[in-house]
């Protein structure tokens, strides 16, 4: 019901606002050292959603859905995941509520982060790699090409076969839907209070995008603002250049998995059988954008940009050296774009306001790190053969007029 709800505003269970307690408010902080490493006049601020068990935002929906679900009776959920934050905030979540949680875990990230998937099975979740020999989707693909990194498409074909093929079990999403934009909108309303105890307004707000939950999180309370004329920042949102759905995608209705089993969503979008390089920042690798976020940019109320991934990882290591703070490869995309702002008003003297998202630490991400230290990172933008492959990914979504 949340999902086409037209409420202004809907409560917070009592109960999920209890468990928040535990790492909520998450800290606003200035990033006073790294403005004087790079010597700008702007002030730049970061909201930290690191603080949480999983270590990202992605328990502020996990929490509420878990409960939802454990509160109608429900006894299992199953679910995807791809850098491997939202299977552990959902592991995390179902332990809190005794669900059975089942995770399939995209390969690569299965591959390159095995304590993600210790974290999972140690909050009690059952996790398979992606694409598995479990479902009919994973099999297909499997049959097409044994060696596939796997994607958050057909983790998700995966996953909801599974749900809609056992009465008992549910389906969660962690990112795109409304109702979990929704769920994330507590970053931004509290970041409207911390900064207005500080005195400050916003001239840019930065997040990066895979789904969009995050950077919608954070804004959307913003972009309310802006609406009743109170605020006027620009919004930009941030997104992979081996992955850059609403800079090069198009606007339409396509499936959110690879196997066309979803509902369709209007959402920009790569086309829902593009499998992105194996890029770092496995959190963006998803084929569209939440329809909301894909709604607003169509409307002109935000900004859209695509990094390749080793300019992030560089803004990444400025970062952690004087913030402290390691961040993970995804928002390592808004640390670079706010780097970029920060760099032009050195060259303008323009004294402006940045606030950014950082949405989650990048503890279990190092092995990324060790690649870019040892210099053996690519960039994996958008090639000509990537152009490609989306063209022929396009050609193959539903033919509906919009
Ligand atoms: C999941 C995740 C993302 C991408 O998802 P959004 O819905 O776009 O926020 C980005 N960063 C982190 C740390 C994540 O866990």
């Amino acid at each position: 019901m949340q999902e086409i709800s037209e409420e202004r505003f809907i409560d917070i269970p009592e109960e999920v606002i209890d468990i928040y307690s535990l790492w909520r408010p998450t800290p606003l902080i200035r990033a006073q050292r790294l403005e004087k490493l790079l010597g700008t006049p702007a002030r730049i601020y970061y909201k930290y959603e690191g603080t949480s068990p999983a270590g990202s935002h992605k328990p502020n929906t996990a929490i509420p859905q878990a409960w939802y679900n454990a509160s109608e009776g429900i006894k299992k959920v199953v679910t995807e995941t791809g850098a491997g934050q939202w299977g552990c905030s959902l592991a995390f979540a179902c332990s809190l509520f005794g669900l059975d949680c089942e995770v399939w875990q995209v390969r690569t990230s299965y591959d390159q982060k095995p304590y993600r998937k210790l974290m999972m099975q140690t909050w009690g979740a059952k996790v398979h790699p992606s694409p598995s020999s479990l479902t009919d989707a994973g099999r297909r693909i499997l049959q097409e090409d044994p060696s596939t990194p796997g994607s958050l498409g057909i983790a998700i074909s995966e996953a909801v076969e599974v749900a809609a093929t056992h009465a008992d079990t549910k389906y969660c999403l962690g990112s795109v839907l409304n109702h979990v934009l929704l769920h994330q909108t507590v970053i931004g309303e509290e970041c409207l209070k911390q900064l207005g105890k500080l005195d400050e307004t916003p001239d840019i707000i930065i997040g990066c995008t895979g789904g969009g939950s995050n950077f919608a999180g954070l804004t959307f309370p913003f972009i309310r603002e802006k609406l009743k004329n109170r605020l006027n920042p620009i919004i930009k949102a941030v997104e992979s250049a081996a992955c850059p759905s609403l800079t090069k995608g198009i606007y339409a209705y396509d499936f959110g998995d690879t196997a066309g089993m979803t509902p369709l969503m209007k959402m920009h979008t790569l086309g829902h059988d593009f499998i992105p390089d194996p890029i770092h920042a496995g959190g963006l690798r998803y084929h569209g954008m939440a329809p909301l976020v894909s709604h607003i940019y169509e409307l002109g109320l935000i900004e859209a940009v695509a990094i390749p991934q080793t300019e992030c990882f560089e803004a990444a290591l400025q970062f952690a050296r004087t913030e402290g703070v390691i961040p993970a490869p995804e928002p390592a995309h808004a640390i670079a774009a706010t780097i970029r702002e920060a760099l032009h008003c050195k060259e303008t003297g323009e004294a402006k306001v940045i606030l950014m998202a950082l949405c989650g630490h990048g503890h279990f991400d190092l092995a990324s790190y060790e690649k870019f230290l040892e210099g053996s990172m690519k960039d994996l933008s958008y090639t000509d053969e990537t152009r490609e492959k989306v063209k022929v990914s396009l050609a193959k979504i539903p033919q509906i007029a919009s």
